[in-house]
């Protein structure tokens, strides 16, 4: 990696302590053979990347006497290396949906009716800017508030600082990935940032708790981890739920739910006990390694079992494989992980496991990311806020480091510290991302203006005052996609066909509000291309060549410490933290202590929720072609728990949860392949939005039975696995 890249990794992760500094030459591209662009006379294929989810894939679209007719993967892009997955092959789907929003729209009667005026995009901007200056004046610009996901939302960002406000969140922080993120922060100073930087490719021995990789399908690690397990791989698999990854293991622990941290603490204590840990690379690295073996002793596999359910001898076996295949065994640090309410101090036990098998920086555990680099384009600085963020007052999760989604939502409902008048919400469905949706509802009706901006007419789009349609992926340019990742690149998002009504594409949006905004000094490029131009040129790389391939690719650098990698830890005492001062002085445990997770009302079932291989989030329900691969979910049953209900296979059941909140109908799927302690369902399903046609009323929404959540105390994600169900209602 060169420096000027780690540097600027180390800066994006916000943990740039005791880091050299670097020079400034950018990574020159390296050519690539072969033209994606080729193909026969009236048939043309042009390189974008996948937007069916947010992991990028490179992609070539083909276009037959102009009419899109299939996507592929791009062969010269890394992450995907020339293979999509199944959402992402069923791309056209998107761009032919019936159902998508096709012009602006303006609310006519009450917020939530889903009654609209279509307007003309002049008349719906004119209107939103008009509004946007009321409440700069009143308010101040730090009451509107920005939920973006995605690459997508770059510009409306750009735009949004450029007016003023430092409330910009998307829920992958507070909802998902945050926990995470933090607990390996404050153990290795850095994150593990999207694409994950774990070697699942070269490990030999795979730990995966509660991540359903193969359902959850970020495509690079489902790839890798089908190579690893060719390769011979061990594959261990705690989860309350055969998954698919779990038909892979060698060893499958069907743990108890909200356990997992109490077998991390077990598992910690035979590598330490047992003296199977890496002495030399704890020694090296360390910090406060004494401490925390003494704090472990307590927590035997026998301590262990009656927590987790899992035997002791079972709880040895497993660390001892993990000790065995060191470094190259890699606890993975999962996606998704707010669940029980402890979720960043679990991180934490994971990192420090990961830690003790001496895997970070080493090959077949955790590599350091490499860069491309390419300048961001020089705009005017953005005003600075006077008020600060709203989402964390007097810094409540004192170890938040992005913005939290629900505090903005708090702040909103009561007007503290204070008052939020303005949502904008780019391509997230807020009412299946934020758990509780009574919540999100109020703090909608506290606001003068909502604006929603998507490609689907999604469950928070009916409760705005004006909907955006934006053009699918297929029909837009985005920004330029430079990614941290084993070896550097840059990929490129290009329209490849035109949109069928009068959608826009979101730099347009963005760059038109700006302008009726008296912005238009942050848009000083009159078209996206000379944006891509400047910012490429400025890094000494072709525009045209990026715009024909796809995909640039810079040579390879060491990405391991054996390589030549600095071992460098930016936290606080500049190594690894087995002991955290920094959590001890914020009044934190220091090490990560257990507590037994709260039991549901008797006679309920913890409510557990997951993916699908074909669907992305809320968001693809309404795809043709992935909807004919799975239209509705099914709520897993195991066969005690149907036969004292008296369920069976393919009946059709209504959900209750414990605040009397009752789902859609959702077949049953009777299966040993879930403990009779819970249930699950695929998220994502039970559509209520009447424009979702094709979506509307299929299967049950597990975000409508989320009312109760667990906010992590160290910084404010919601643990959203705390919800618990009966059957309402059966009919066959
Ligand atoms: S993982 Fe699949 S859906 Fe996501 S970007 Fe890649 S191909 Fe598209």
């Amino acid at each position: 990696m060169n420096a000027l890249s780690r540097r600027k990794f180390l800066k994006i992760t916000g943990a740039a302590v005791g880091v050299a500094a670097a020079g400034t030459a950018a990574v020159k591209a390296t050519r690539v053979s072969g033209s994606a662009a080729s193909g026969a006379p009236g048939v043309r294929r042009i390189p974008t990347y996948c937007d069916i989810c947010f992991w990028k894939c490179g992609t070539i679209a083909t276009v037959r006497d102009g009419v899109l007719w299939k996507v592929e993967g791009n062969p010269l892009d890394p992450l995907s290396e020339g293979r999509l997955c199944p959402r992402g092959t069923g791309g056209v789907g998107a761009h032919f949906d019936p159902d998508r929003l096709r012009a602006p729209l303006m609310r006519k009667r009450n917020r939530g009716d889903e009654e609209w005026v279509e307007v003309t995009w002049d008349e719906a901007l004119t209107f939103i800017a008009a509004k946007l200056e009321k409440i700069k004046a009143t308010y101040g610009p730090e009451a509107v508030a920005l939920f973006s996901h995605g690459i997508g939302g770059n510009f409306l960002k750009h735009t949004m600082k450029a007016y003023g406000t430092p409330n910009i969140s998307a829920p992958s922080f507070a909802q998902c990935r945050g926990p995470r993120d933090v607990g390996f922060r404050l153990t290795f100073g850095e994150d593990i940032s999207s694409p994950e930087r774990t070697d699942i490719r070269n490990t030999q021995c795979l730990v995966l708790i509660g991540s359903h990789l193969g359902e959850n399908m970020h495509n690079t690690q489902v790839q890798e981890f089908a190579e690893a397990v060719g390769k011979g791989a061990t594959v261990i698999v705690v989860d309350p739920r055969f998954s698919i990854a779990a038909g892979k293991a060698k060893h499958y622990l069907p743990i108890k739910p909200g356990t997992d941290l109490a077998l991390i603490l077990a598992w910690m204590n035979v590598l330490v006990t047992e003296q199977l840990y890496d002495a030399e690379y704890v020694a090296k690295f360390g910090f406060g390694f004494d401490q925390f073996a003494a704090y472990l002793r307590q927590f035997s596999p026998q301590w262990a079992y009656p927590e987790t359910g899992i035997e002791p001898d079972v709880i040895r076996a497993t660390a001892r494989e993990m000790a065995r295949y060191r470094p190259a065994s890699l606890v993975h640090p999962g996606r998704h992980v707010t669940w029980y309410g402890d979720d960043t101090q679990r991180s934490r036990a994971i990192a420090l496991l990961n830690a003790l098998l001496g895997n970070w920086g080493r090959k077949g555990g955790f590599y350091t990311p490499v860069s491309m680099d390419v300048p961001p384009y020089p705009y005017p600085a953005y005003p600075t806020s006077v008020k600060g963020k709203v989402d964390n007052p007097d810094h409540r999760y004192p170890f938040a480091h992005e913005t939290i989604t629900t505090g903005i939502r708090e702040a909103t409902l009561t007007g503290k510290p204070y008052p939020i008048k303005s949502w904008f919400v780019y391509a997230t469905n807020l009412f299946h991302a934020l758990p509780n949706e009574q919540e999100t509802i109020r703090a909608i009706q506290n606001l003068d203006l909502l604006v929603v901006i998507d490609v689907i007419p999604s469950e928070i789009a009916g409760w705005a005052d004006v909907v955006l349609p934006e053009s699918v992926y297929l029909e837009r340019f985005d920004d330029l996609n430079v990614e941290w990742f084993r070896e550097p690149f840059i990929s490129f998002r290009q329209p490849v066909v035109e949109p069928p009504n009068e959608q826009k594409p979101n730099w347009w949006i963005a760059k038109t509000l700006a302008g009726k905004l008296g912005l238009g000094a942050y848009y000083p490029w009159d078209d996206i291309e000379e944006y891509f131009r400047h910012r490429l040129s400025a890094a000494g790389l072709s525009y045209d060549e990026l715009k024909t391939r796809g995909i640039l690719r810079g040579p390879k650098q060491p990405i391991y410490f054996d390589e030549g990698v600095p071992a460098q830890f930016p936290t606080p005492t500049g190594k690894i933290e087995f002991y955290s001062p920094q959590l001890a002085q914020a009044g934190f445990d220091p090490i990560p202590a257990y507590k037994r997770p709260a039991a549901g009302p008797p006679g309920s079932y913890r409510l557990l929720y997951g993916r699908a291989p074909v669907h992305s989030f809320s968001r693809t329900q309404s795809n043709r072609i992935l909807s004919d691969m799975m239209a509705e979910n099914e709520v897993w049953v195991n066969p005690n728990t149907a036969r004292l209900h008296g369920l069976a296979n393919g009946n059709s059941i209504r959900l209750k949860n414990q605040d009397g909140v009752v789902s859609n109908r959702v077949r049953v799927r009777v299966t040993e392949r879930i403990r009779p302690d819970c249930v699950y369902i695929v998220h994502g399903f039970g559509h209520t939005a009447r424009g979702l046609r094709h979506a509307f009323g299929k299967g049950a929404s597990d975000s409508q039975l989320i009312t109760q959540y667990v906010t992590d105390p160290l910084m404010g994600g919601t643990a959203m696995n705390v919800n618990f169900v009966t059957f309402e209602s059966q009919e066959t």
